[in-house]
C-alpha cells in the first residue's frame, strides 16, 4: 500500500482499549469519559481487520492502549495473530504501563512476542505515584522483572517532563544499561486537554545536551521503522532513543496508520481525519469491502502533523490512538 506521497504503508498500530489502570497526567484527564463498551469491535473483528492489513502489506503490528493487557482476554487474540508470524507478518508487539506483564509475559513470549515497550518515567516511587497518579512502581517493576525472565527484549519508554522527571534521566540510563535495555525518552505532544502541558514541556535538544556532558554518546544509524533517533551510550552499551515530534519533524518516512478499538482508522496521530472501517467491516463477510475501504483511507494520509505546544492539536487523548 503507497500512500499519496509514495509512503509504503507496513506498520499498524491497534488501540485495543482506550481504558487504563493508571491516569499519567499527561496523558488523561483523571475524570476521564471512556468509549461506551457497546462501541467496541469484539476481538475476532479486531483479528479479522488486522489480518485485511496483513493482506495488503502490513508486515509489523503493535497492540496499544489505553493499556492492552487490561482488555479481557486479549491474550486470545495476541495468541491468534502470533499464527500470522511468518505468513505476511514480521513482528508482533506491544507497548503497555507493565501492571499486568507479571501475569502475561510467559504467554506473551509463547505467542511469539520478541520484543515489547514497557513505559517508565522514573525510578522513583513518589514521582511515580504523582505522574501516574494510580500507579505503584514496584508493580511495574515486578512486571518487567517477568518479561525479562520471559525472554522478552524491552525498550522503556520515558515521557520528558520539566520539573517532575528531568532529574531521573541519568538514573534511568545507569538502571536500563544494568538490565539491558534500551532507553527512549518522549517529547510531550498536545493531544487531549490535560493540566499543565505547557509548562512541562521540555525539548529534548537541551536534555540531550546535558546528558552528552556525563555519558558518551554516539550518533548510530539504528531505526526500528519508527520516528526514533537513536545515541550509542559507551558507558552501558546501550541505545538511548530520543523522540521529538515537536522540535524533528518525522513526517516524510512515516509508514504507519493506527486502528482504534471501535474501529477508526487514523492516518496520522496529528491530524484529526479518520475513515470509519467498523461499517464496511459489519457490513459484508466478504474482505473486498473491507479493502477497498481500507485503501481508500491510505489514499487520504495527509504529508504529516501541524503540532504546537502552545495550543491543543488534536482534542483526543494519546490513548485513543495510542501513541
Ligand atoms: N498504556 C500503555 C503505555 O503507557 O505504555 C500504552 C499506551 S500509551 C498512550 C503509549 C505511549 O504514549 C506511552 O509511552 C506514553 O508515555 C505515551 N504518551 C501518552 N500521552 C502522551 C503525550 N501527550 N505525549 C507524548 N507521549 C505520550
Ligand atoms: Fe495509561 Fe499509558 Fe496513558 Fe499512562 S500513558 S494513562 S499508562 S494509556
Amino acid at each position: 500500500m503507497l500512500d499519496p506521497f509514495l509512503r509504503a504503508i507496513t506498520y499498524l498500530r491497534v488501540s485495543v482499549t482506550d481504558r487504563c489502570d493508571f491516569r499519567c497526567t499527561y496523558c488523561m484527564a483523571e475524570d476521564m469519559n471512556f468509549l461506551p463498551k457497546s462501541d467496541l469491535l469484539s476481538l475476532e473483528e479486531l483479528e479479522r481487520l488486522c489480518c485485511a492489513f496483513i493482506g495488503l502489506g502490513v508486515r509489523k503490528i503493535r497492540l496499544t492502549g489505553g493499556e492492552p493487557l487490561v482488555r479481557r482476554n486479549v491474550i486470545s487474540l495476541i495468541e491468534r495473530l502470533g499464527e500470522r508470524l511468518g505468513h505476511g507478518l514480521d513482528e508482533l508487539t506491544l507497548t503497555t504501563n507493565g501492571t499486568q506483564l507479571a501475569a502475561h509475559a510467559a504467554a506473551l513470549a509463547a505467542a511469539g512476542v520478541k520484543r515489547i515497550n514497557v513505559s517508565l518515567d522514573t525510578l522513583d516511587e513518589r514521582t511515580f505515584a504523582a505522574i501516574t497518579r494510580w500507579g505503584r512502581l514496584g508493580k511495574v517493576l515486578d512486571g518487567i522483572e517477568a518479561a525479562k525472565a520471559a525472554g522478552l527484549a524491552i525498550k522503556i519508554n520515558t515521557v520528558a517532563l520539566k520539573g517532575v522527571n528531568e532529574d531521573a534521566f541519568d538514573q534511568l540510563i545507569a538502571w536500563c544499561g544494568a538490565q539491558g535495555f534500551d532507553l527512549c525518552l518522549i517529547e510531550t505532544m498536545p493531544m487531549g486537554e490535560v493540566m499543565h502541558r505547557e509548562e512541562t514541556h521540555l525539548p529534548l535538544s537541551a536534555v540531550r545536551t546535558r546528558l552528552a556532558a556525563r555519558w558518551t554518546l554516539t550518533p548510530t544509524n539504528y531505526q526500528t521503522g519508527g520516528p526514533a533517533r537513536y545515541w550509542h551510550v559507551a558507558e552501558t552499551g546501550r541505545r538511548l532513543g530520543f523522540i521529538t515530534p515537536l522540535s524533528h519533524n518525522f513526517c516524510e518516512s512515516c509508514n504507519r496508520v493506527r486502528l482504534t478499538c471501535t474501529g477508526r482508522l487514523y492516518m496520522c496521530l496529528g491530524q484529526e481525519d479518520a475513515a470509519d472501517l467498523r461499517a464496511p467491516l459489519r457490513a459484508s463477510d466478504d474482505d473486498e469491502t473491507l479493502r477497498a475501504a481500507i485503501r481508500a483511507a491510505i489514499a487520504r494520509k495527509p504529508k504529516g502533523h501541524d503540532f504546537d505546544i502552545t495550543r491543543v492539536a488534536v482534542p483526543r487523548h494519546m490513548s485513543v490512538t495510542g501513541g
